[in-house]
Order: C-alpha cells, then sequence, then structure tokens
C-alpha cells in the first residue's frame, strides 16, 4: 500500500505537539499456567489427556494451557449437571436467586482482575473490559437474581418448570458477558449447565468457576469444557441436553439446527448480523458522527450487531465522511492493556487474515478505501480504523459479515430506499437511526426487520431488554421476560 500522507487532525491533535504516556493497567490477572476441565464442581485433568495452548492477540505471548474435552469428558460433566439438576430445580427460588446474588457481587469484587484476564485473552482495550463487559456481565446476574422467585408470574397462571441439563456454547467476542448472558437466566430458571467457551478465549470461563465456587454454588449446577469445535458439537449432540444455547457464526448455527433436526430439545441461535446504521439529514452531525464510530469499532467490530453498513441521505453524505474521517484519526490503536487506547488487538491471525481478505475485495470490487495514519505495534494483531465509501449493495464489503474494524458508506435519497437497503440482507440482528423526528424514528422502527433498533444513540444494552435478531441471526432472545421463557418449559 502506498505511504499515506499524515492526517492533519492527528498531527494536530497528537503529531508533532505531543503524544500520550503510556499508561498500561498494571492489576494481577491470575491465570494459571494450566487449567484443567471443572466439572462436578472441581477442576480435573482431561480424560483426552490432550491440552491446547491459549496466546494472547496483543503479543502472541502463550498465556496458559487449556484442557482439551473429548466426548468422555463431555459426558462426564452431562452426567454431573443431571446429577445436580433434581436438587437445584428444587431449591425454592428465593434460595437460587440468592446464589445469583453472590455470584454477582463476587464478580464485581474482583472485577479489575477479570477486566485484565479478559483484555489479554481476548484483545480488546481495557477501558471496554473494565467500563463494559465486567459491569454488564455482573449486572445480568443481579437483574436474573431477581427473576428466581417470581418465575410464576412469567406464565400469566401457566405453571412453568425448568427444562432439565442445558448445553450453553459461546463466541470470543465477547467471553464473559456471553458466559453471563447464557448462565445467568439458565440458572434463575432451576436448569443445570454445561457450557462452552470459545477455544481462543478459554481464560475468563475458568476464572468464573473460582467464582461459582466461593459463591457454594453446589457441585455440577454449571460444568464448564474447554475446546474447538469437535467439543462444541459434542456438547450439542449430547442427549441429556433438553435444551442448546448459541451464540457464533450463522454457518455453525445452521449446522447446529441440522444437527437437532427432529429431536425435541429446545434451540435458541444467537448468529450473526450486518447491521445498517441510518443518518438522516436532520440528524445532530456531531453525535451521529459519535455513534457511527461507537457502532463499528466498539470491540475492534468483533460485535454481532456491529452498525457496520452506514446507511447515510445524500444531502449530508459528503459533511458526514469528512467529520468521520477527522474522527477516526484521532483513535488510539494499539496496546489493549493501555487506558488510552480506543482499538486494541484483532482476536485472532485467523480472525485478521479474514478482515484482510474482505477489505481486499472491497478495493477489487471498486469501493473507496480510508484508513487513518497509525502505528501498528510490531508483534500481535492488529487492524487500522477502515472507512469505505462508494459501496454498493452488490460489493461483498456490503453484504458479508467482517466482525472486524471496518465500515461500509452507502446513500440513500428517501425514507423507503433507506429501509429497503437497510432490510437487504440476509440478517435482521440490529439497526440504528439518527434524526430529529420522533414520528420517523417509529416509522424506521416498524419497518426495519431488526431485533434491535436504537435511536439517536447504540449499542446500548441493558439485561432487561430482550435481544435477538430475525432471518439468519437466529432465533429465541436473551435478556429480559422473553429471555426468561427460553430456559423454562
Ligand atoms: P463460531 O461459530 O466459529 O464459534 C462459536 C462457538 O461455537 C465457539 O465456541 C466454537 O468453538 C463453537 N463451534 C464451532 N464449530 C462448532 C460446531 N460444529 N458445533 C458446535 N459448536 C461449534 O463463531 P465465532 O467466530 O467464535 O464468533 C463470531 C460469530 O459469533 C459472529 O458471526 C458473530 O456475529 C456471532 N455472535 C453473535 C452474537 C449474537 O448475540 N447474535 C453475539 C456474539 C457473536
Amino acid at each position: 500500500m502506498p505511504a499515506k500522507p499524515k492526517s492533519p487532525a492527528r498531527e494536530l491533535l497528537f503529531g508533532d505537539l505531543w503524544t500520550y504516556d503510556p499508561a498500561p493497567e498494571t492489576a494481577d490477572p491470575n491465570i494459571s499456567a494450566r487449567y484443567g476441565l471443572f466439572i462436578n464442581g472441581r477442576f480435573s485433568a482431561p480424560k483426552s489427556r490432550k491440552y491446547f495452548p491459549s496466546v494472547s492477540p496483543r503479543d502472541e505471548s502463550k498465556l496458559a494451557e487449556i484442557a482439551l474435552a473429548g466426548p468422555a469428558d463431555v459426558d462426564a460433566a452431562y452426567q454431573a449437571a443431571a446429577a445436580a439438576f433434581p436438587a437445584w430445580s428444587g431449591l425454592p427460588g428465593a434460595e437460587r436467586g440468592k446464589f445469583l446474588y453472590r455470584i454477582a457481587r463476587l464478580l464485581q469484587d474482583r472485577a479489575r482482575e477479570f477486566a485484565v484476564a479478559e483484555t489479554l485473552d481476548g484483545g480488546k482495550p481495557i477501558k471496554e473490559s473494565r467500563d463494559f463487559d465486567l459491569p454488564v456481565a455482573a449486572a445480568h446476574f443481579f437483574y436474573h437474581a431477581g427473576w428466581a422467585d417470581k418465575l410464576e408470574y412469567l406464565g400469566h397462571g401457566k405453571p412453568v418448570r425448568p427444562l432439565g441439563v442445558v448445553g450453553q456454547v459461546i463466541p470470543w467476542n465477547f467471553p464473559l458477558l456471553m458466559l453471563a448472558w447464557k448462565l445467568a437466566p439458565a440458572l434463575a430458571a432451576g436448569n443445570t449447565v454445561v457450557l462452552k467457551p470459545a477455544e481462543t478465549t478459554s481464560i475468563t470461563a475458568l476464572k468464573f468457576a473460582s467464582v461459582l465456587t466461593d459463591a457454594g454454588l453446589p457441585p455440577g449446577v454449571v460444568n464448564i469444557v474447554t475446546g474447538a469445535g469437535e467439543t462444541g458439537a459434542a456438547v450439542v449432540r449430547h442427549p441429556l441436553a433438553s435444551k442448546i444455547a448459541f451464540t457464533g457464526s450463522t454457518e455453525v448455527g445452521k449446522a447446529i439446527q441440522r444437527a437437532l433436526a427432529g429431536t425435541d430439545r429446545k434451540l435458541t441461535l444467537e448468529l450473526g448480523g450486518k447491521a445498517a446504521n441510518i443518518v438522516f439529514g436532520d440528524a445532530p452531525l456531531d453525535q451521529a458522527v459519535e455513534g457511527i464510530v461507537n457502532g463499528i469499532f466498539f470491540n475492534q467490530g468483533h460485535v454481532c450487531c456491529a452498525g457496520s453498513r452506514l446507511l447515510v441521505q445524500e444531502s449530508v453524505a459528503a459533511e458526514v465522511l469528512a467529520r468521520l474521517k477527522r474522527r477516526i484519526a484521532t483513535l488510539r490503536v494499539g496496546d489493549p492493556l493501555d487506558k488510552n487506547t480506543d482499538l486494541g488487538a484483532i482476536n485472532s491471525r485467523e480472525q485478521l487474515d479474514r478482515i484482510r481478505g474482505l477489505v481486499a475485495s472491497g478495493v477489487e470490487e471498486g469501493a473507496t478505501i480510508y484508513q487513518p495514519e497509525c502505528r501498528l505495534p510490531a508483534k500481535g494483531w492488529y487492524y487500522p480504523p477502515t472507512l469505505f465509501s462508494g459501496v454498493s449493495q452488490s460489493h461483498r464489503v456490503a453484504n458479508e459479515e467482517i466482525f472486524g474494524p471496518v465500515l461500509s458508506i452507502l446513500t440513500f435519497r428517501t425514507p423507503q430506499e433507506a429501509i429497503e437497503k437497510a432490510n437487504n440482507t440476509a440478517y435482521g440482528l440490529s439497526a440504528g437511526v439518527w434524526t430529529d423526528k420522533g414520528s420517523r424514528i417509529l416509522w424506521m422502527a416498524d419497518r426495519l426487520k431488526a431485533g434491535v433498533v436504537w435511536a439517536n444513540t447504540y449499542n446500548k444494552f441493558d439485561p432487561a431488554s430482550p435481544f435477538g435478531g430475525f432471518k439468519e441471526s437466529g432465533f429465541g432472545r436473551e435478556g429480559g421476560r422473553q429471555g426468561m421463557w427460553d430456559y423454562l418449559g
């Protein structure tokens, strides 16, 4: 790529005048050199006798060895969960709730330690793991603790009962938060669990086992098995599973749906997305630009509901693009442990290659690329914030989920055209609308085929607010009353 001219904004703010001193977070993440499987309330060596390394995307250093669970290990986890089910589901709801409150408080107590571990293992900026992942994970346990003794109100008089043993498989982009989204409602409802974290980010789930132990959770109620796709497939196919809850790619989601077809098991799928963030000409543009930046660059764009397609009204397109370029030139890309970092590391080399491949396709297909000048660390996996303008609907960067810090910009002239373009995707997870007019927000929200529509904001999450998709973004909801329903029969 030819050398790019220095951006005036960056030059003025950070360039020759001054730079920030490094501000690394120094709390001890308390990571063990080796982790076994957490089955029946204690760690044990895998029957498979195999381990795999967990590598930090920050600098490619090895953080720990993680046990690889084979079919016999997964079976042991299910047997433990099945044995724990009668006593756990038989507890009065208020008693189960006390365990969830305890878990939430213990997580708060150890928030800093967990935030550092999450950042080292996954690559996200420490300010995000500290200010978003940890508080929201704790909030999920607090919120669902409140449901545990109110289950009879969920059914409006119809009795509800827990499902049994639930198998849960989660992705790498929000490891601890996805764990909380899965465990909290399942436990509140009285189910027991076999959970599999993603292979590149197992550490906070394994550390979380000590929170469960400290909270006094009875053995077998939560079992954590680690490994890659084959372990996930063993969790999904196990005959003791009453329900499978999966968050991950649409491709794997479809394979799981095929595997469970014809069985009586419940299934919820939280899959990919390609959300439209729609900016009308009457929107407050400075706020919209902040929302666009947050929508796509939060967690390096490793976000299922990322606002990865910007639809901007033609009358303000040039102005929005100019402001966006100025703004992203000020983003700090680099060491995720530094408290000033805005964009940390890409989770894996594989993901970095995927981002590079899709960006190359955008250039080849004729879109105009913009990347601000930024110096990336020599070690580790990093990618600069990237804008594509002049994108047409047929481009791969407009259709495929990139799952990286890459924004595709399209334009529209009328609200109807905005709706047609926004809905022209296989996905249906989320959308954003930026306008001064409340009536237009409601008109748009009515027509957007998306599970979540944010208005004049983006990426807002609350445990009381159900989250989930339509179309190839999956089905079922997490959070709120609807999320509780998906763990009850
Ligand atoms: P992935 O589908 O590759 O992996 C997700 C999990 O499934 C991992 O734990 C993995 O080991 C496991 N897995 C892989 N193959 C499996 C198989 N055949 N059977 C059972 N389990 C298997 O996805 P990923 O790359 O880890 O995560 C990124 C994807 O997750 C993106 O598409 C993103 O949009 C999606 N995601 C969705 C949500 C949501 O709420 N909708 C949230 C976060 C991430």
